[in-house]
């Protein structure tokens, strides 16, 4: 049996013919940025994650970065950003001209270790970004206390997180804002490149908007030296067809992910925590850890398995990030994910045929 990392047939086999049919709609409409199909998900989107508002853009990059400039963050200034995260995070703030100081995980959650956040505080700080990697939600009561007490704003990084709850909320709704990312192979994937902004800060999603284009909110009057991070008509509409059956591909992920928790006995292969009644992750990525994380990937493959790792280097270590002059072994725990996490395929569309087998293999593992 064949198991891909991770297939679009499920979700685009069931919603071909509206997509299409959406298409043909845009393509005669001769309106192609900044039309109604924008509007649209923009309200819908925003009412789904439960905030005021939502600002489409470029991509998840962007929409961090715009958020963090119209934040007014910049030279000099520092913001806290998981050291286990994807490097799109840590980038914003670069981008922003700021400096990124990395604070380490629980190994167990994967996410930012709020006991760890108040010794990276300094006169600089400006904001903390929090990230709910593989689709789980950071531990926001104890961030949100840490962020109050040092009166810091916190961003979300929910590039991973559509749909996942923490307490009832959505992610993307505890912060000062969120930035999503569409990415084709996100929980809810356009069918290219696009992002988005949610904010309950009504100034915050201005600002946002007009840095996204050009710096203008009136045709060409242009208030700040913006960019070009615009969410176009026709991924807006693809985004349209696909926001109505999140809920349901996300059930799916998580009826998948407790099957492969609760039934693979393997003390080899170190599981993610269950969802409960306070945290609902989406799965975005199926982490699991293993002390022979090479050979587990390489047993999987053979028996037609596909796996991926995230990721196999942390930021620090990255030639980008030399300037930071972190050395090996500074961020041990981000180090000790990046050398034994192991990425799962479960996504929407895997029959149950397929988690019979993947459990089996999962089982079947002993090196
Ligand atoms: C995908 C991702 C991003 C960036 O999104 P793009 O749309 O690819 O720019 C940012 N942060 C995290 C955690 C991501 O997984």
């Amino acid at each position: 049996m064949q198991i891909p990392y991770n297939s679009f047939d499920g979700i685009h086999g069931e919603i071909h013919e509206e997509l299409t049919s959406r298409f043909e709609q845009v393509l005669s409409k001769n309106c192609y940025i900044m039309g109604d199909e924008v509007f649209e998900f923009e309200k819908s989107f925003a009412e789904y994650i439960g905030v005021k508002y939502a600002v489409g853009c470029g991509n998840g990059l962007e929409a961090l970065h715009l958020i963090l400039r119209a934040m007014g963050i910049g030279e000099g200034d520092e913001v806290i950003v998981p050291s286990n995260t994807y490097i799109a995070s840590a980038l914003a703030v670069t981008y922003a001209g700021a400096t990124p100081v990395f604070v380490e995980p629980d190994i167990n959650t994967y996410n930012i270790d709020p006991k760890r956040i108040e010794e990276k505080i300094t006169k600089k700080t400006k904001a903390i970004m929090v990230v709910h990697l593989y689709g789980r939600v950071c531990d926001m009561d104890a961030v949100s206390e840490i962020a109050r007490k040092h009166n810091l704003p916190i961003v979300e990084d929910a590039a991973q997180a559509h749909g996942a709850t923490y307490k009832g909320k959505k992610a993307g709704s505890f912060g000062i804002a969120a930035g999503f990312s569409f990415y084709p192979g996100k929980n809810l994937g356009a069918l290219g490149d696009a992002g988005a902004v949610v904010t309950n800060d009504k100034g915050l999603a201005e600002k946002v908007a007009m840095l996204g284009n050009y710096g203008s909110k009136v045709k060409y009057r242009h208030e700040y030296k913006g960019f070009n991070s615009r969410l176009d008509e026709m991924q807006a509409a693809f985004l349209n067809v696909k926001l109505p059956r999140l809920d349901k591909w996300n059930a799916r992920r998580k009826e998948i992910a407790a099957r492969i928790i609760f039934e693979v006995k393997n003390p080899a292969v170190a599981l993610p925590l269950a969802n409960d009644d306070t945290y609902g992750s989406v799965w975005h990525i199926f982490a699991v850890r293993c002390k022979n994380r090479d050979a587990l990937a390489a047993y999987l493959y053979e028996n037609g398995i596909e796996t991926l790792k995230h990721y196999p280097c942390p930021m620090h270590l990255q030639k980008a990030y030399a300037e930071l002059n972190i050395q090996k072994g500074a961020l041990p725990i981000a180090e000790e994910i990046s050398d034994t996490e192991l990425s799962i395929p479960v996504y929407y569309g895997m029959s149950d045929a397929q988690v019979d087998y993947l459990i089996e293999k999962l089982n079947g593992f002993n090196i």
